[in-house]
């Protein structure tokens, strides 16, 4: 199960598409902890930020993030993080498993709205149909911006997508993010594919 959480943050905050935030995990006063959590929102104002969150049986953060009631306060750190969109390449992908996607929403929105016009792909990966995250809000934006289109992969790998990817032309900017397996199967294959490094962006969860 995932979970959507808005901030309203009490000075300004600005973030760029892609980044972090760690929050403190206040649960247990004397054994406080962080955990990461990518936003998923495009810099809309510069007082507010989403996130989405997937519950982890017996997961300390995700289950305090989840047992929040309305208007009570975090502390976080952040922005973190150097994931972003790179304007060095014409043709993007992003690959994303779970709430992997969350930093893509952010990325691909703020690019759609600026008047990016550059073929924006997005490949998401779920376990299961009822995990699928943001299927309106991708199709709105898929009927908006000719640009942008999406493959939702369900009890597949997405590394069988990836294995079809045309990358040859070296114009591309592949972008993962999410499960750590997915991300070292992918990059390996990718590499073999003759993809260079700096052509790979990715964030490990
Ligand atoms: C840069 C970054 C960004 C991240 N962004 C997000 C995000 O946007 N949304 C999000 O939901 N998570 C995100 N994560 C993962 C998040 O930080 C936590 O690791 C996750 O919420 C689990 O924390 P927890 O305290 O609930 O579980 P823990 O108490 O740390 O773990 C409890 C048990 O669950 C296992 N476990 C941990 N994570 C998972 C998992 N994902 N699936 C199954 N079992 C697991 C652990 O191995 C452990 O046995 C991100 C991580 C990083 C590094």
């Amino acid at each position: 199960m995932c979970f959507q959480l808005t901030f309203k943050v009490e000075e300004s905050f600005k973030h760029k598409a892609g980044q972090y935030v760690s929050i403190k995990i206040a649960d247990v006063p004397d054994s406080i902890c962080f955990r990461a959590y990518s936003i998923a929102s495009a810099q809309t104002d510069s007082h507010h930020f989403e996130l989405c969150i997937k519950v982890v049986p017996n997961g300390r953060g995700s289950n305090w993030l989840n047992s929040l009631e309305i208007n009570d306060g975090i502390e976080f750190l952040g922005p973190l993080g150097e994931l972003g969109f790179d304007d060095s390449k014409s043709n993007h992908i992003f690959i994303s498993t779970g709430t992997g996607v969350s930093p893509f929403r952010a990325i691909i929105y703020e690019e759609l709205k600026k008047g990016n016009t550059q073929p924006l792909h997005l490949i998401s990966g779920f376990a299961e149909k009822k995990d699928e995250l943001y299927k309106e809000c991708l199709e709105e934006l898929k009927s908006k911006y000719p640009n942008f289109t999406y493959d939702i992969v369900i009890k597949d790998y997405v590394t069988t997508i990836i294995e079809k990817l045309d990358i040859a032309s070296g114009n591309t900017n592949i972008y993962l993010c999410g499960n750590p397996a997915m991300i070292e199967n992918t990059t390996t294959l990718l590499k073999e594919k003759g993809l260079p490094a700096k052509a790979l962006h990715l964030e490990k969860y």
